[in-house]
Protein backbone atom coordinates (compact mmCIF):
# COMPACT_ATOMS: atom_id res chain seq x y z
CA UNK A 1 0.00 0.00 0.00
CA UNK A 2 2.94 2.50 1.04
CA UNK A 3 4.84 2.68 -2.05
CA UNK A 4 1.64 3.28 -4.01
CA UNK A 5 0.24 5.90 -2.03
CA UNK A 6 3.70 7.26 -1.95
CA UNK A 7 3.86 7.14 -5.94
CA UNK A 8 0.17 8.99 -6.18
CA UNK A 9 1.37 11.92 -3.82
CA UNK A 10 4.51 12.51 -6.47
CA UNK A 11 3.93 16.51 -6.57
CA UNK A 12 5.46 15.67 -10.36
CA UNK A 13 3.16 13.68 -11.64
CA UNK A 14 0.15 15.88 -10.45
CA UNK A 15 1.73 18.67 -12.50
CA UNK A 16 -0.98 20.34 -15.02
CA UNK A 17 1.09 19.69 -17.78
CA UNK A 18 0.14 21.67 -20.97
CA UNK A 19 1.06 19.45 -24.16
CA UNK A 20 1.78 22.22 -26.10
CA UNK A 21 3.70 20.95 -28.94
CA UNK A 22 2.23 17.36 -28.86
CA UNK A 23 -0.91 18.73 -30.03
CA UNK A 24 0.91 20.31 -33.26
CA UNK A 25 0.63 16.39 -34.06
CA UNK A 26 3.19 13.89 -34.85
CA UNK A 27 5.19 16.04 -37.57
CA UNK A 28 7.96 16.97 -35.49
CA UNK A 29 8.59 14.15 -32.86
CA UNK A 30 8.72 10.67 -32.85
CA UNK A 31 7.35 8.70 -29.54
CA UNK A 32 10.37 6.92 -27.41
CA UNK A 33 10.46 5.39 -23.80
CA UNK A 34 12.90 5.67 -21.34
CA UNK A 35 16.31 3.48 -20.90
CA UNK A 36 15.61 1.60 -17.29
CA UNK A 37 18.60 2.51 -15.42
CA UNK A 38 20.16 -0.52 -13.29
CA UNK A 39 21.02 1.96 -9.94
CA UNK A 40 19.43 5.85 -8.84
CA UNK A 41 21.26 8.51 -6.98
CA UNK A 42 20.12 12.05 -6.83
CA UNK A 43 23.28 13.93 -7.04
CA UNK A 44 21.45 17.41 -7.24
CA UNK A 45 17.67 18.96 -7.06
CA UNK A 46 17.18 22.15 -7.85
CA UNK A 47 14.86 23.73 -5.16
CA UNK A 48 15.42 27.10 -7.12
CA UNK A 49 13.24 26.06 -9.87
CA UNK A 50 10.40 24.27 -7.94
CA UNK A 51 8.43 27.59 -6.53
CA UNK A 52 8.42 28.34 -10.50
CA UNK A 53 6.43 24.96 -10.33
CA UNK A 54 4.34 25.89 -7.78
CA UNK A 55 5.93 23.91 -5.62
CA UNK A 56 7.01 24.25 -2.05
CA UNK A 57 10.80 22.43 -1.73
CA UNK A 58 9.89 21.11 1.57
CA UNK A 59 6.69 19.11 0.10
CA UNK A 60 9.26 17.69 -2.72
CA UNK A 61 10.94 14.04 -1.67
CA UNK A 62 14.19 13.19 -3.06
CA UNK A 63 12.05 10.09 -4.06
CA UNK A 64 9.92 11.68 -6.11
CA UNK A 65 12.46 13.20 -8.43
CA UNK A 66 14.21 9.73 -8.74
CA UNK A 67 10.56 8.56 -9.58
CA UNK A 68 9.98 11.11 -12.51
CA UNK A 69 13.09 11.97 -13.40
CA UNK A 70 15.23 8.71 -12.78
CA UNK A 71 12.89 5.76 -13.46
CA UNK A 72 10.24 7.60 -15.22
CA UNK A 73 7.78 6.25 -13.69
CA UNK A 74 4.12 7.02 -14.30
CA UNK A 75 4.83 9.88 -16.56
CA UNK A 76 1.98 12.19 -17.41
CA UNK A 77 2.18 12.32 -21.00
CA UNK A 78 4.49 10.28 -23.78
CA UNK A 79 7.85 11.46 -24.59
CA UNK A 80 8.74 13.32 -27.33
CA UNK A 81 12.19 12.53 -28.87
CA UNK A 82 12.36 16.07 -31.06
CA UNK A 83 13.08 16.08 -34.78
CA UNK A 84 15.65 18.97 -35.92
CA UNK A 85 18.43 19.18 -38.66
CA UNK A 86 21.48 22.02 -38.27
CA UNK A 87 24.43 23.41 -39.31
CA UNK A 88 27.83 21.87 -37.54
CA UNK A 89 30.98 23.24 -37.41
CA UNK A 90 29.33 25.28 -41.09
CA UNK A 91 28.28 21.81 -42.65
CA UNK A 92 24.65 21.06 -42.66
CA UNK A 93 23.84 17.96 -40.98
CA UNK A 94 20.10 16.34 -41.78
CA UNK A 95 20.83 13.50 -38.80
CA UNK A 96 20.33 14.95 -36.07
CA UNK A 97 17.20 15.29 -33.75
CA UNK A 98 17.04 14.27 -30.32
CA UNK A 99 19.92 11.50 -29.36
CA UNK A 100 19.87 10.78 -25.78
CA UNK A 101 16.89 12.83 -24.76
CA UNK A 102 13.11 13.84 -25.14
CA UNK A 103 10.48 16.31 -23.75
CA UNK A 104 9.10 15.22 -20.79
CA UNK A 105 6.64 17.69 -20.76
CA UNK A 106 5.17 21.28 -20.45
CA UNK A 107 3.55 22.91 -18.20
CA UNK A 108 3.14 26.90 -17.47
CA UNK A 109 5.30 28.36 -14.52
CA UNK A 110 3.53 30.53 -11.83
CA UNK A 111 4.87 33.35 -13.76
CA UNK A 112 1.99 32.32 -16.62
CA UNK A 113 5.11 31.40 -19.18
CA UNK A 114 5.32 28.07 -20.95
CA UNK A 115 8.11 25.88 -19.66
CA UNK A 116 9.69 22.44 -21.19
CA UNK A 117 10.85 19.93 -19.24
CA UNK A 118 13.51 17.90 -21.58
CA UNK A 119 16.02 14.92 -20.81
CA UNK A 120 19.74 14.40 -21.63
CA UNK A 121 21.04 11.23 -20.83
CA UNK A 122 17.71 9.11 -21.03
CA UNK A 123 18.46 6.80 -23.37
CA UNK A 124 18.57 6.05 -27.31
CA UNK A 125 16.11 7.33 -29.31
CA UNK A 126 15.26 6.94 -33.40
CA UNK A 127 18.30 10.03 -33.28
CA UNK A 128 21.16 7.92 -31.82
CA UNK A 129 22.74 7.03 -34.46
CA UNK A 130 25.00 4.93 -33.22
CA UNK A 131 25.26 6.58 -29.70
CA UNK A 132 24.49 5.63 -26.59
CA UNK A 133 22.28 7.99 -25.92
CA UNK A 134 23.17 8.17 -22.54
CA UNK A 135 25.14 11.72 -20.50
CA UNK A 136 28.73 11.10 -18.41
CA UNK A 137 27.75 12.04 -14.70
CA UNK A 138 31.01 14.29 -15.52
CA UNK A 139 28.75 16.33 -18.53
CA UNK A 140 25.75 16.44 -16.16
CA UNK A 141 27.82 17.96 -13.54
CA UNK A 142 29.49 20.45 -15.60
CA UNK A 143 26.05 21.55 -17.20
CA UNK A 144 24.22 21.89 -13.95
CA UNK A 145 27.33 24.42 -12.94
CA UNK A 146 27.26 26.18 -16.42
CA UNK A 147 23.61 26.90 -15.90
CA UNK A 148 24.14 28.29 -12.32
CA UNK A 149 27.12 30.35 -12.77
CA UNK A 150 25.31 31.99 -16.31
CA UNK A 151 22.20 32.70 -14.15
CA UNK A 152 23.58 34.46 -11.76
CA UNK A 153 25.59 36.18 -14.05
CA UNK A 154 22.14 37.29 -15.61
CA UNK A 155 22.21 35.24 -18.86
CA UNK A 156 19.03 33.95 -19.93
CA UNK A 157 19.70 30.61 -19.55
CA UNK A 158 17.88 27.55 -18.93
CA UNK A 159 18.81 25.55 -15.70
CA UNK A 160 18.66 21.75 -14.44
CA UNK A 161 16.22 20.32 -12.42
CA UNK A 162 17.52 17.44 -11.40
CA UNK A 163 20.84 14.82 -12.00
CA UNK A 164 20.65 11.55 -11.42
CA UNK A 165 23.68 9.07 -11.15
CA UNK A 166 22.30 5.89 -13.12
CA UNK A 167 24.69 2.88 -12.44
CA UNK A 168 26.42 2.50 -16.14
CA UNK A 169 29.64 2.56 -17.32
CA UNK A 170 30.28 4.37 -20.72
CA UNK A 171 33.02 4.55 -22.84
CA UNK A 172 34.06 7.84 -23.92
CA UNK A 173 37.03 8.89 -26.22
CA UNK A 174 37.27 12.33 -24.74
CA UNK A 175 36.91 11.21 -20.85
CA UNK A 176 38.96 9.09 -18.85
CA UNK A 177 36.90 5.40 -19.33
CA UNK A 178 34.68 3.71 -17.95
CA UNK A 179 33.49 6.35 -16.62
CA UNK A 180 30.34 7.39 -14.59
CA UNK A 181 26.56 7.68 -16.34
CA UNK A 182 23.72 10.45 -15.16
CA UNK A 183 20.41 10.91 -16.41
CA UNK A 184 19.78 15.41 -16.02
CA UNK A 185 16.60 16.87 -16.93
CA UNK A 186 16.65 20.08 -17.94
CA UNK A 187 13.95 23.23 -17.36
CA UNK A 188 14.24 25.51 -20.35
CA UNK A 189 11.42 27.69 -22.22
CA UNK A 190 11.49 25.52 -25.30
CA UNK A 191 13.75 23.11 -26.58
CA UNK A 192 12.65 24.17 -30.54
CA UNK A 193 15.87 25.05 -32.01
CA UNK A 194 16.87 27.45 -35.45
CA UNK A 195 17.31 23.96 -36.75
CA UNK A 196 13.85 22.43 -35.66
CA UNK A 197 12.89 25.12 -39.01
CA UNK A 198 16.10 23.90 -41.20
CA UNK A 199 14.80 20.61 -41.05
CA UNK A 200 11.23 21.77 -42.38
CA UNK A 201 12.69 24.12 -44.83
CA UNK A 202 14.73 21.12 -46.40
CA UNK A 203 11.58 18.66 -46.13
CA UNK A 204 10.08 21.16 -48.72
CA UNK A 205 7.07 21.63 -45.83
CA UNK A 206 6.11 25.55 -46.15
CA UNK A 207 2.83 24.26 -44.38
CA UNK A 208 4.63 22.77 -41.34
CA UNK A 209 7.40 25.92 -40.82
CA UNK A 210 3.93 28.42 -40.57
CA UNK A 211 2.39 26.19 -37.98
CA UNK A 212 5.43 25.83 -36.03
CA UNK A 213 5.98 29.47 -36.15
CA UNK A 214 2.34 30.59 -35.12
CA UNK A 215 3.07 27.91 -32.13
CA UNK A 216 6.31 29.35 -31.22
CA UNK A 217 4.79 33.37 -31.87
CA UNK A 218 1.65 32.10 -29.38
CA UNK A 219 4.03 30.58 -26.74
CA UNK A 220 6.99 32.56 -26.58
CA UNK A 221 5.99 35.39 -28.48
CA UNK A 222 2.50 36.34 -27.48
CA UNK A 223 2.44 40.31 -27.65
CA UNK A 224 3.01 39.69 -31.39
CA UNK A 225 -0.07 37.12 -32.00
CA UNK A 226 -1.98 39.73 -33.56
CA UNK A 227 0.22 41.81 -35.94
CA UNK A 228 -0.46 41.53 -39.70
CA UNK A 229 3.20 40.84 -39.53
CA UNK A 230 3.96 38.63 -37.14
CA UNK A 231 5.94 36.82 -38.83
CA UNK A 232 8.76 39.58 -39.80
CA UNK A 233 8.36 41.13 -36.75
CA UNK A 234 8.92 37.37 -34.73
CA UNK A 235 12.22 37.36 -36.67
CA UNK A 236 12.86 41.37 -35.99
CA UNK A 237 12.70 40.02 -32.26
CA UNK A 238 14.64 37.16 -32.62
CA UNK A 239 17.68 38.53 -33.83
CA UNK A 240 17.43 41.43 -31.05
CA UNK A 241 16.86 38.30 -28.64
CA UNK A 242 20.24 36.51 -29.91
CA UNK A 243 22.23 39.76 -30.05
CA UNK A 244 21.82 40.53 -26.17
CA UNK A 245 22.39 37.22 -25.28
CA UNK A 246 25.69 36.98 -27.22
CA UNK A 247 26.34 39.94 -25.31
CA UNK A 248 25.23 38.51 -22.32
CA UNK A 249 27.78 35.36 -22.98
CA UNK A 250 30.54 38.12 -24.22
CA UNK A 251 30.40 40.45 -20.89
CA UNK A 252 30.07 36.95 -18.54
CA UNK A 253 33.19 35.91 -20.60
CA UNK A 254 31.36 32.46 -21.44
CA UNK A 255 33.03 30.62 -24.70
CA UNK A 256 29.63 28.43 -25.16
CA UNK A 257 31.99 26.65 -27.42
CA UNK A 258 29.13 24.40 -30.12
CA UNK A 259 27.14 27.06 -31.40
CA UNK A 260 25.56 24.82 -34.10
CA UNK A 261 22.21 25.94 -35.14
CA UNK A 262 20.69 22.93 -33.38
CA UNK A 263 22.11 24.29 -30.50
CA UNK A 264 20.26 27.81 -30.77
CA UNK A 265 17.13 27.91 -29.09
CA UNK A 266 14.18 29.61 -31.25
CA UNK A 267 13.59 31.79 -27.73
CA UNK A 268 16.43 33.44 -27.60
CA UNK A 269 17.60 31.85 -24.39
CA UNK A 270 20.76 29.98 -23.75
CA UNK A 271 20.84 26.16 -23.47
CA UNK A 272 23.01 22.70 -24.14
CA UNK A 273 26.42 23.14 -22.13
CA UNK A 274 28.91 20.78 -23.40
CA UNK A 275 32.82 21.67 -23.92
CA UNK A 276 32.01 25.21 -22.70
CA UNK A 277 34.57 27.64 -20.54
CA UNK A 278 34.56 31.06 -18.95
CA UNK A 279 37.70 32.64 -20.29
CA UNK A 280 40.49 32.62 -18.10
CA UNK A 281 42.14 35.56 -19.29
CA UNK A 282 40.78 38.17 -22.21
CA UNK A 283 41.30 36.78 -25.37
CA UNK A 284 38.82 36.83 -28.32
CA UNK A 285 41.13 33.52 -29.98
CA UNK A 286 39.72 31.17 -26.55
CA UNK A 287 38.50 28.30 -27.90
CA UNK A 288 37.04 26.31 -25.64
CA UNK A 289 36.23 22.85 -27.60
CA UNK A 290 39.31 20.59 -27.94
CA UNK A 291 37.82 19.36 -31.64
CA UNK A 292 37.23 23.30 -32.95
CA UNK A 293 40.24 23.50 -34.45
CA UNK A 294 39.90 26.50 -36.38
CA UNK A 295 38.56 28.31 -33.64
CA UNK A 296 35.30 29.11 -35.32
CA UNK A 297 33.31 29.13 -32.19
CA UNK A 298 36.11 31.11 -30.20
CA UNK A 299 34.96 33.27 -27.55
CA UNK A 300 35.56 36.67 -30.02
CA UNK A 301 34.02 34.86 -32.98
CA UNK A 302 30.45 34.55 -31.13
CA UNK A 303 28.81 37.49 -32.14
CA UNK A 304 29.69 36.94 -35.93
CA UNK A 305 28.55 33.28 -35.55
CA UNK A 306 25.37 33.74 -33.90
CA UNK A 307 24.52 36.72 -36.68
CA UNK A 308 25.44 33.60 -38.96
CA UNK A 309 23.14 31.92 -37.34
CA UNK A 310 20.50 33.78 -37.70
CA UNK A 311 21.39 34.39 -41.36
CA UNK A 312 21.25 30.40 -42.05
CA UNK A 313 17.57 31.13 -40.52
CA UNK A 314 16.77 32.95 -43.17
CA UNK A 315 16.25 30.15 -45.87
CA UNK A 316 13.11 28.25 -43.72
CA UNK A 317 12.02 31.20 -42.53
CA UNK A 318 11.60 32.76 -46.34
CA UNK A 319 8.97 30.60 -47.14
CA UNK A 320 6.44 32.69 -45.53
CA UNK A 321 8.97 36.14 -44.73
CA UNK A 322 9.96 38.49 -47.90
CA UNK A 323 13.54 38.52 -47.73
CA UNK A 324 13.42 42.35 -48.00
CA UNK A 325 12.08 41.95 -43.66
CA UNK A 326 14.62 39.49 -43.08
CA UNK A 327 17.37 41.55 -44.30
CA UNK A 328 15.97 44.15 -42.46
CA UNK A 329 15.77 42.33 -39.07
CA UNK A 330 19.30 41.18 -39.26
CA UNK A 331 20.72 44.41 -40.07
CA UNK A 332 19.78 45.63 -36.48
CA UNK A 333 22.28 42.43 -34.83
CA UNK A 334 25.50 44.68 -34.85
CA UNK A 335 24.02 47.96 -33.22
CA UNK A 336 21.58 45.96 -30.66
CA UNK A 337 24.78 43.93 -29.72
CA UNK A 338 27.10 46.78 -29.37
CA UNK A 339 24.50 48.60 -27.51
CA UNK A 340 23.48 45.40 -25.08
CA UNK A 341 27.30 44.77 -24.55
CA UNK A 342 28.31 48.13 -23.75
CA UNK A 343 25.69 48.30 -21.36
CA UNK A 344 26.46 45.03 -19.12
CA UNK A 345 30.41 45.98 -19.58
CA UNK A 346 29.25 49.55 -17.61
CA UNK A 347 27.56 47.69 -15.16
CA UNK A 348 30.19 45.53 -14.25
CA UNK A 349 32.29 48.14 -13.63
CA UNK A 350 29.66 49.67 -11.63
CA UNK A 351 27.96 52.18 -13.75
CA UNK A 352 24.38 52.48 -15.41
CA UNK A 353 24.17 55.17 -17.77
CA UNK A 354 27.03 57.52 -19.07
CA UNK A 355 27.25 59.32 -22.17
CA UNK A 356 27.82 57.34 -25.53
CA UNK A 357 31.13 58.40 -26.33
CA UNK A 358 32.22 58.25 -22.71
CA UNK A 359 30.75 55.30 -22.25
CA UNK A 360 32.56 53.43 -25.32
CA UNK A 361 35.81 54.91 -24.87
CA UNK A 362 35.85 53.56 -21.13
CA UNK A 363 34.85 49.90 -21.94
CA UNK A 364 37.29 50.16 -24.70
CA UNK A 365 39.87 51.27 -22.72
CA UNK A 366 39.00 48.25 -20.16
CA UNK A 367 39.24 45.73 -22.62
CA UNK A 368 43.12 47.09 -23.70
CA UNK A 369 43.84 47.02 -20.47
CA UNK A 370 42.33 43.43 -19.61
CA UNK A 371 44.02 41.99 -23.11
CA UNK A 372 47.20 43.09 -23.05
CA UNK A 373 47.53 42.97 -18.60
CA UNK A 374 46.31 39.11 -19.05
CA UNK A 375 45.08 39.97 -15.72
CA UNK A 376 42.17 37.23 -15.02
CA UNK A 377 38.98 38.50 -16.40
CA UNK A 378 36.54 37.65 -13.72
CA UNK A 379 39.12 38.21 -10.80
CA UNK A 380 39.69 41.47 -12.01
CA UNK A 381 35.91 42.37 -11.61
CA UNK A 382 35.75 40.78 -8.46
CA UNK A 383 39.03 43.16 -7.18
CA UNK A 384 36.92 46.03 -8.31
CA UNK A 385 34.20 44.94 -6.49
CA UNK A 386 35.96 44.08 -3.46
CA UNK A 387 38.26 47.41 -3.60
CA UNK A 388 35.71 49.72 -4.77
CA UNK A 389 35.41 52.57 -1.97
CA UNK A 390 33.72 56.67 -1.89
CA UNK A 391 37.34 57.89 -1.37
CA UNK A 392 38.12 56.97 -4.97
CA UNK A 393 35.96 59.63 -6.24
CA UNK A 394 37.79 61.77 -3.74
CA UNK A 395 41.72 61.34 -4.39
CA UNK A 396 42.33 59.05 -7.66
CA UNK A 397 45.33 58.06 -5.48
CA UNK A 398 43.13 55.98 -3.29
CA UNK A 399 41.96 53.36 -6.50
CA UNK A 400 42.98 50.36 -6.37
CA UNK A 401 45.92 51.96 -4.06
CA UNK A 402 46.11 48.45 -1.94
CA UNK A 403 46.20 46.03 -5.09
CA UNK A 404 49.52 45.70 -7.25
CA UNK A 405 48.08 45.07 -10.71
CA UNK A 406 50.83 45.67 -13.01
CA UNK A 407 54.48 45.29 -13.90
CA UNK A 408 55.89 48.89 -15.02
CA UNK A 409 55.88 48.23 -18.97
CA UNK A 410 51.76 48.56 -18.45
CA UNK A 411 52.48 51.67 -15.72
CA UNK A 412 51.27 53.81 -18.60
CA UNK A 413 47.85 51.90 -19.55
CA UNK A 414 47.01 51.24 -15.92
CA UNK A 415 47.42 54.86 -15.15
CA UNK A 416 45.23 55.83 -17.79
CA UNK A 417 42.67 53.73 -16.46
CA UNK A 418 42.44 55.06 -13.21
CA UNK A 419 42.12 58.57 -14.70
CA UNK A 420 39.70 57.28 -17.03
CA UNK A 421 37.61 55.66 -13.60
CA UNK A 422 38.23 58.34 -11.53
CA UNK A 423 36.75 61.15 -14.39
CA UNK A 424 34.11 59.34 -14.38
CA UNK A 425 33.30 59.13 -10.83
CA UNK A 426 33.59 62.66 -10.92
CA UNK A 427 31.12 63.25 -13.43
CA UNK A 428 28.34 61.33 -11.19
CA UNK A 429 26.75 63.15 -8.47
CA UNK A 430 28.12 62.67 -5.17
CA UNK A 431 24.59 60.84 -4.39
CA UNK A 432 25.08 57.89 -6.80
CA UNK A 433 28.48 56.80 -5.30
CA UNK A 434 26.30 54.15 -3.50
CA UNK A 435 24.57 52.91 -6.20
CA UNK A 436 28.62 51.90 -7.89
CA UNK A 437 29.19 49.63 -4.62
CA UNK A 438 25.60 47.80 -5.31
CA UNK A 439 25.85 47.06 -8.91
CA UNK A 440 29.17 45.98 -8.67
CA UNK A 441 28.29 43.22 -6.45
CA UNK A 442 24.93 42.38 -8.60
CA UNK A 443 26.83 42.56 -11.89
CA UNK A 444 29.92 40.56 -10.48
CA UNK A 445 29.74 37.13 -9.04
CA UNK A 446 32.09 36.24 -6.67
CA UNK A 447 33.63 33.07 -7.80
CA UNK A 448 33.74 32.63 -11.57
CA UNK A 449 33.43 29.10 -12.74
CA UNK A 450 36.65 28.74 -13.96
CA UNK A 451 37.66 24.32 -15.18
CA UNK A 452 40.39 24.09 -12.91
CA UNK A 453 37.35 24.54 -10.38
CA UNK A 454 35.16 22.05 -11.85
CA UNK A 455 38.35 19.71 -12.83
CA UNK A 456 39.21 19.76 -8.75
CA UNK A 457 35.24 19.13 -7.69
CA UNK A 458 35.26 16.07 -10.58
CA UNK A 459 38.66 14.73 -9.22
CA UNK A 460 36.78 14.64 -5.62
CA UNK A 461 34.37 13.20 -7.03
CA UNK A 462 35.88 10.66 -9.17
CA UNK A 463 38.51 9.55 -7.32
CA UNK A 464 36.79 9.39 -3.52
CA UNK A 465 33.32 9.84 -4.78
CA UNK A 466 33.42 12.82 -2.55
CA UNK A 467 30.60 15.58 -3.43
CA UNK A 468 31.67 18.22 -0.62
CA UNK A 469 33.49 20.19 -3.11
CA UNK A 470 30.52 20.02 -6.04
CA UNK A 471 27.84 21.41 -3.61
CA UNK A 472 30.76 24.10 -2.38
CA UNK A 473 31.94 25.11 -5.70
CA UNK A 474 27.55 25.48 -6.45
CA UNK A 475 27.16 27.17 -3.42
CA UNK A 476 29.89 29.76 -4.38
CA UNK A 477 29.13 30.40 -7.83
CA UNK A 478 25.68 30.95 -7.09
CA UNK A 479 26.02 33.09 -4.56
P1 LIG B 1 25.09 17.92 -28.73
O1 LIG B 1 26.53 17.99 -29.10
O2 LIG B 1 24.87 17.44 -27.33
O3 LIG B 1 24.38 19.19 -29.03
O4 LIG B 1 24.47 16.79 -29.65
C1 LIG B 1 24.52 16.78 -31.07
C2 LIG B 1 23.74 15.62 -31.59
O5 LIG B 1 24.32 14.37 -31.20
C3 LIG B 1 22.31 15.55 -31.10
O6 LIG B 1 21.52 15.01 -32.15
C4 LIG B 1 22.41 14.60 -29.93
O7 LIG B 1 21.19 14.00 -29.62
C5 LIG B 1 23.42 13.58 -30.46
N1 LIG B 1 24.15 12.91 -29.38
C6 LIG B 1 25.12 13.43 -28.60
N2 LIG B 1 25.58 12.50 -27.73
C7 LIG B 1 24.89 11.37 -27.95
C8 LIG B 1 24.90 10.06 -27.37
N3 LIG B 1 25.72 9.72 -26.38
N4 LIG B 1 24.04 9.15 -27.88
C9 LIG B 1 23.22 9.45 -28.88
N5 LIG B 1 23.16 10.65 -29.46
C10 LIG B 1 23.98 11.62 -29.01
MG1 LIG C 1 22.63 19.90 -28.75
Amino acid sequence: MQPYLFMISNPFLSLDYEPALEVLGDDYHDIVSAAAFPTHVLRFRNNDLLGTLGLNPQQVDDNDFIAAFGTFQNAPRPFLALRYHGYQFGEYNPFLGDGRGFLYGQMRGTDGELYDFGTKGSGTTPYSRGGDGRLTLKGGVREVLAAEALHRAGVRTSRCLSLIETGEQLWRGDEPSPTRSSVMVRFSRSHLRFGTFERLHQLDRKDLIAVLLDHVIEHYYPHLQHQIDRYALFYAELVQRIAKLTAEWMSAGFCHAVLNTDNMSITGESFDYGPYAFMPTFDPTFTAAYFDYFGRYSYGNQPAICRWNLEMLQAPLGRVISYADLEAGLATFGAHYNQCYRQRMLNKLGFETLSDPEANEFVKLTLHWLKDSQIEYHQFFTELTQQFSRSWREDIDQIFKDVRMVDHDLGLLWNQWKIGYFNLLLSLPEAEVDQICDRLHRHNPATALLRPEIETAWTAIAEEDDWSQFYDLLDRVRS
